[in-house]
């Protein structure tokens, strides 16, 4: 497996792979890594000749410092789970040598980056974009493969490269959860033991709401959740109810053939968060 820190190293590296006419499949991450990311690599690894990861806690995309300060970083450990998973090349690069100039640009989503993580993050998405559409220049994948855990990032991403024409293939991969159903992520191991216990209740209520859709209104729903959230100690950002392609609010079940339940809460100093498909009345 091939480690760069250099822009230059690594698509030097990877023209000469793309000369032999190889497919090339790509997983970008912040590291910390974790099942959830392996499996998005090894669904790479099946799916392309050539799987490239990279790992940069993107300061861009934090519009919170003190979680930019306590992102764990553990590139060693990083390094030797993806020995094993056959990943070819990581791409570890150093936050000057991405971004030589301050960043001026500025990406219009539209009413995508108006709600839930982009009302609540300002900012955040933009910061995505503005990486992801790097290493997709570095990189030049032919798939690049995203989870649904963040899956208005997905949509921001699926966003941007018709936006600007990107030639990639995205690959949404479904969330890969604890056995008690808390969704892995690498915000998960700054929680004390108390919190660890609770948090799994994210997950149930998630399934809750996935069996009372239909059964209750919308706006009733929406409370119940909140409600038994914060009833377990969480202070929630937002439970909303989205149409699953926009990703707009809805009002009433009839709006849409296809309702996704997101949620983004607080245990302690740690911001989790998590979703799932209540229905989708169509082929996904
Ligand atoms: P991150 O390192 O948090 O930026 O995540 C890198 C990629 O891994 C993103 O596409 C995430 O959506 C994905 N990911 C993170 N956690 C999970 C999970 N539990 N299941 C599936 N994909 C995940």
């Amino acid at each position: 497996m091939e480690v760069y820190h250099s822009i230059q190293d690594t698509r030097q590296w990877l023209a000469g792979e793309r000369s032999m006419g190889k497919s090339i499949g790509f997983v970008p991450t912040m590291g910390a890594l974790h099942q959830g990311h392996l499996n998005l690599i090894s669904r790479s690894c099946r799916e392309n000749e050539l799987t490239g990861c990279s790992i940069f806690v993107n300061p861009i995309q934090f519009n919170n410092q003190e979680d930019l300060a306590k992102y764990p970083h553990t590139l060693e450990n990083d390094l030797q789970l993806l020995g094993k998973t056959g990943c070819h090349l990581v791409f570890a690069p150093s936050v000057e040598a991405m971004y030589p100039e301050p960043v001026t640009k500025k990406y219009d989503f539209g009413a995508l980056e108006r709600v839930m993580e982009g009302e609540h993050r300002p900012g955040h998405f933009n910061g995505v974009a503005v990486v992801v559409k790097k290493l997709f220049e570095i990189f030049q994948p032919d798939r690049a493969y995203f989870g649904e855990k963040d899956f208005q990032q997905l949509r921001i991403i699926q966003s941007l490269v018709k936006m600007e024409n990107i030639p990639v293939e995205i690959v949404p991969c479904p969330t890969v959860r604890e056995a008690d159903g808390l969704a892995m992520s690498s915000r998960n191991r700054r929680l004390s033991a108390d919190e660890r216990a609770v948090a799994p209740e994210i997950y149930q209520t998630l399934m809750c709401a996935r069996d009372l859709a239909k059964k209750k209104p919308v706006a009733e729903l929406k409370r119940i959740s909140t409600v038994r959230l914060e009833s377990k100690g969480f202070r929630v950002d937002y439970f909303e109810l989205a149409d699953i392609e926009s990703l707009q609010p809805i009002t009433a079940w009839e709006e849409t053939p296809g309702v996704i339940a997101c949620v983004a809460a607080f245990l302690g100093s740690v911001r989790l968060i998590d979703n799932m498909i209540l229905f989708a009345n169509f082929e996904r």
